[in-house]
């Protein structure tokens, strides 16, 4: 990882301390706001070495607020271009997925939910990776974390990417939306995203897609279908193990595991869902020609 990217990341972590912090502010030089405001991070790309430009090296950034200095939001409304699955040239994938994460750390496309938010969850795991989980939006748990699929059903996601032979690290998980729905004062649980609102955050999961260029995408739940296809109302009962194509990746369609763990309270216990969950990743894992041993193909024969 070069330099510029190991020092973006320090600033990136900063930043969300700081907002994890409860600060919502921090003291910015105008000459600083004008580099931000300037395409220097976009014409540096090309560059065989890159160099983190002073507006944001992080050695200053934590300099008590000047008196002379503006107060600005510390995740200021950004505009980007609307990216394009084939807009991205590509290149060196860390520079690219750090400058990708900044802008949408930073987006304040949808102000309903900027006001609620805690965090905007990018995603996690390797930028490399050949397999690619996509759920809807974050949660409560993501939310309050920062990262996606940490609650009760992040776990039992854990547990399949797990028993796939992966990890969490080998693989990579994000959402459709970035930001959590948000709710009305007082109501507990989560809601599911409206299609404008996942319409609105797409082109940032294209740009992940771009960039990652899975072989397989692991689409969980029916929103989430919706979401990535731009579709009005998927069938995932129907959809699930049947392969789709988005722009050339195949995707497999399987239930989202918060749906597996209601299963858990019918008559079988949630058993056949289960199987029919493992029945699809079997189906992943012989399409990336994963090793899959006796014992993973019989697990609910
Ligand atoms: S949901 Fe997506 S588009 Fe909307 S503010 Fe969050 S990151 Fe931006």
């Amino acid at each position: 990882m070069s330099v510029y990217v190991q020092l973006l990341d320090a600033a990136i972590r900063d930043l969300e301390a700081r907002k994890n912090n409860g600060e919502r502010f921090v003291a910015v030089a105008p000459e600083t706001l004008g580099a931000l405001a300037s395409p220097v991070l976009r014409a540096r790309r090309a560059e065989p070495a890159m160099t983190l430009p002073k507006a944001i090296v992080p050695a200053t950034p934590v300099s008590p607020p000047a008196a002379a200095s503006p107060r600005v939001p510390l995740f200021p409304a950004v505009q980007p271009p609307p990216p394009t699955l084939t807009s991205i040239a590509r290149g060196d994938r860390s520079a690219e997925f750090a400058e990708l994460r900044a802008r949408v750390l930073a987006c304040a496309k949808c102000p309903h939910l900027v006001t609620t938010r805690k965090s905007v969850v990018f995603g996690v795991g390797d930028p490399n990776a050949q397999l690619m989980f996509v759920g809807e939006a974050p949660g409560v748990d993501e939310d309050r974390q920062g990262e996606p699929f940490v609650g009760a059903a992040g776990q039992l996601l854990t547990k399949i990417i797990t028993t796939m032979g992966q990890t969490r690290q080998t693989v990579y998980i994000a959402n459709v939306l970035k930001c959590r729905p948000d709710t009305a004062p007082g109501e507990r649980g989560n809601r599911k995203p409206r299609p404008d609102e996942m319409a609105t955050c797409l082109p940032y999961l294209l740009e992940q897609i771009q960039l990652i260029q899975p072989r397989v995408i692991v689409a969980l739940g029916g929103t989430a279908v919706e979401g990535l296809f731009g579709i009005a109302e998927a069938r995932i009962t129907r959809q699930r193990g049947n392969w789709m194509d988005f722009r050339g990746t195949p995707v497999m369609p399987t239930f989202h595991p918060s749906y597996v763990l209601r299963a858990e309270d019918g008559p079988d216990k949630g058993r056949a869902t289960k199987r029919q969950v493992w029945e699809d990743m079997l189906q992943v894992m012989e399409r990336l020609a994963l090793p899959i041993s006796d014992k993973q193909r019989g697990f609910f024969k």
